[in-house]
């Protein structure tokens, strides 16, 4: 028997060199997904220098290089998740069987008040992390965890601890749900000012500012105006939940924001299972970003993933993996719920009218643009990011089946979407420095997971969340 993660004899020398920024790294003769249109596929070499992809090709040489070797392995760019709470990161466990109304009652109305800023800190560091060990290299941090100045400092640091490339999603406090949601007319806090200038005032840094609203969804339209306008005078993109769930009559509010010129290239809008299929064509005609994260989507009465009627409206869906306490924290499995959940509807579909299909409605590469370079589109980084393209930014993933508990790799893009899990990732670049090496991610600081840990239990019991009788101690 092997170990369950094999490790690289020489990995330990490489890794000092590959972390070593003045050093070029030459990933060499391995199976490239490119996403680039002019690249596509290829079997060749990825050369990385100063932190962005200096040339993709056959055979390429690079003096000094630290090389990186290609055999068994795929090379994609690296996922961007658009939608996750990392906050929730402490309190995974406890939500996986939750409807969507204990969802509202016992996370959004209750444990949030009891986060303290270093929780919100070691949380969003762990949960980065933790993307970053997935594939990740960007992610949209939507953090309604805002309950002071302090808090949002304390996420921010999280971020920037980990490594990640993030737009960093400021969002409205957790500790009162009842003024904060529920057609609320509070505007968004005005601490968002404070950050953009002190903060994240670069466009151009690693970690990024965004704005998370409530949207029609939980305020009203007047405070959608405010918080856009607001978002838009700070130079920002923002992102807000819409359509979820069945509660009442349906009310066309994403007509009203388009109406208002409240939507465009700078809005996210998430889930969206309620949308009518105009009021879908009409948020992609003016630009704006449908994210869907399918897995809590199922789970919790959102409604039917949107991903075949955005694709119907010409557009394409981002992926998501949202609320980390209910669902998995990782891409592979958000992509493989998009893509089947998408063709049961087919099939389903079909056999209403006695029929089987001949071709289904969306394939592993579908999945593949979603969980990456439609991300980054979503976030305004495709010109940085998304694509393994000369002049962007080296944000690679590097999957491997170079181990003897893998399958054959037969074929790149369907071994990345319906093959691998985390156990494939290899290695992962963000900017340029490798974050992961030989299936070893970066390590959170010392003593942080215990710590997180009793942070988890700590607030979980605080907000009457019943836990295991040996854990609740
Ligand atoms: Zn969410």
């Amino acid at each position: 028997m092997t170990d369950a993660v094999p490790q690289d004899p020489n990995a330990a020398a490489q890794k000092a060199a590959l972390l070593d920024p003045s050093r070029p790294i030459l990933v060499r003769q391995a199976h490239l997904v490119t996403l680039d249109d002019t690249l596509g596929d290829l079997e060749g070499d990825v050369l990385v220098k100063d932190g962005r992809i200096a040339a993709v090709g056959r055979e390429l040489a690079c003096d000094g290089a630290v090389v990186i070797d290609g055999t068994d392995k795929v090379v994609i760019p690296g996922f961007v998740n658009s939608h996750v709470h990392l906050w929730q990161t402490l309190i995974k466990g406890c939500a996986g069987d939750y409807s969507f109304g204990d969802y509202l009652h016992y996370i959004l109305g209750a444990v949030g008040k009891y986060y303290e800023p270093e929780d919100v800190r070691v949380a969003t560091q762990l949960g980065a992390i933790e993307q970053v060990d997935a594939g990740v290299t960007t992610v949209y941090d939507w953090a309604h965890i805002m309950n002071s100045p302090d808090h949002a400092d304390a996420a921010i640091d999280g971020l920037q601890q980990s490594g990640v490339r993030a737009v960093f999603g400021h969002g409205t406090p957790g500790d009162d749900v009842g003024r904060w949601y529920y057609q609320s007319r509070e505007r968004h806090p005005d601490d968002i000012v404070r950050i953009r200038k002190s903060r994240l005032s670069s466009n151009d840094a690693l970690v990024t500012l965004g704005m998370s609203i409530r949207g029609p969804d939980f305020a009203g339209m007047e405070v959608n105006r405010a918080d856009i306008e607001l978002a838009r005078s700070l130079g920002i993109m923002a992102s807000m939940h819409l359509a979820v769930g069945m509660y009442g009559d349906y009310s066309p509010d994403t007509r009203t924001l388009a109406k208002a010129g409240l939507l465009g290239p700078d809005i996210n809008l998430t889930h969206c299972n309620r949308l009518l299929d105009d009021e879908i064509a009409l948020a992609l005609d003016l630009g704006a970003s449908i994210s869907v994260t399918p897995e809590v989507e199922m789970q919790m009465g959102h409604g039917l993933p949107v991903t075949g009627r955005v694709q119907a409206a010409g557009g394409r869906i981002t992926l998501g993996t949202d609320v980390v306490c209910s669902v998995s924290a990782d891409m592979f499995s958000q992509m493989r719920f998009a893509v089947q959940a998408q063709r049961m509807l087919a099939n389903a579909k079909a056999h209403e009218g006695g029929a089987m299909l001949d071709h289904l409605p969306i394939g592993a590469r579908d999945a593949l643009i979603s969980a990456t370079l439609q991300g980054a589109k979503a976030l305004g980084l495709d010109h940085r990011i998304g694509s393994i393209t000369p002049g962007k930014d080296a944000d690679l993933t590097i999957l491997s089946w170079a181990h003897e508990r893998s399958s054959p790799l037969v074929n790149p893009v369907q071994a990345a979407v319906f093959h691998a899990s985390v156990a494939n990732v290899h290695t992962v670049m963000v900017a340029g420095r490798v974050r992961k090496f030989a299936h070893a991610a970066m390590q959170a600081e010392a003593g942080s997971i215990r710590r997180a840990a009793e942070m988890g239990h700590r607030v979980m019991a605080a907000a009457g969340i019943i836990l295991p009788a040996s854990l609740a101690a």
